[in-house]
């Protein structure tokens, strides 16, 4: 049996049809690795609570910006696509994981969720709030796939023995980023701008971020499966 990756849904709060859903290369990407993604729709705490007790691992994706108060401030820039209910779940999904070591790899703002729940805070907005900083937003005009940057990575992290390099060109689709790291985790990418580009959990458990789109980016660089692979294998199947 493959393991179960749970992906939170965002709420597609612009549709009136009112769906939840989450990308497809995700969901692409949790399946070549031997894993089978199950998606989450963004109901209440209990049914949510019975969904993740079947669970191997979870799978934190890219999305709109984290309310400011879940990180101890007020709004002090321009956000976007704010969805308070995904917040609420991913946070206590967050907590909940990493109390009972359950895999998590957490990409993009699933990095900054992560950080957030374990008492980190963010850059509201890079452009106005680190002037000195290069540019991360690669969007509207760029494929996804497109290598906006360079990152180093920090020797002896996870991310270091999955991508087996210090330095390497990544996409960048992001407009906020780490600012305090949470106690419990580790830098693992910074760009070369100083702006943190992922974190992890100290220790054997596997608890991945990065701010970059590795499910973007594996015809590019076929190492970025490894990402979902560890997480496949940390979860119990055979990568
Ligand atoms: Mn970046």
């Amino acid at each position: 049996m493959r393991p179960l990756i749970g992906i939170p849904c965002e709420g597609n709060l612009r549709s009136k049809f009112r769906r939840f859903c989450a990308g497809q290369s995700y969901c692409r990407a949790i399946a070549a690795a031997g894993g089978a993604p199950i998606l989450l729709p963004l109901v209440d705490r209990s049914t949510l609570h019975d969904m993740y007790t079947h669970l191997d691992g979870i799978l934190l994706t890219g999305g709109g910006d984290i309310l400011p108060r879940y990180f101890g401030e007020a709004r002090e820039a321009r956000l976007i696509g704010v969805d308070r209910p995904r917040d609420e779940v991913e946070l206590s999904l967050v907590r909940q994981a990493v109390k009972d070591g359950m895999p998590l790899l957490a990409i993009c703002r699933g990095l900054q969720v992560l950080n957030v729940a374990l008492g980190g805070t963010l850059y509201q907005d890079i452009p106005t709030q680190v002037p000195s900083a290069l540019q991360h937003s690669f969007r509207q005009k760029y494929p996804r796939n497109y290598l906006g940057h360079e990152v180093r990575i920090v020797p002896g992290t996870r991310v270091e023995r999955i991508l087996g390099v210090q330095r390497l060109a990544v996409n960048s689709l992001h407009h906020q980023s780490l600012k305090a790291v949470a106690p419990s985790l580790v830098t693992n990418a910074t760009a070369p701008d100083g702006v943190i580009e992922g974190a992890e959990l100290n220790g054997p458990r596997f608890v991945v971020g990065v701010q970059w789109h590795p499910e973007e980016l594996l015809e590019v660089n076929p190492r970025m499966l490894g990402f979902f692979e560890e997480l496949v294998s940390a979860a119990g199947g055979v990568a």
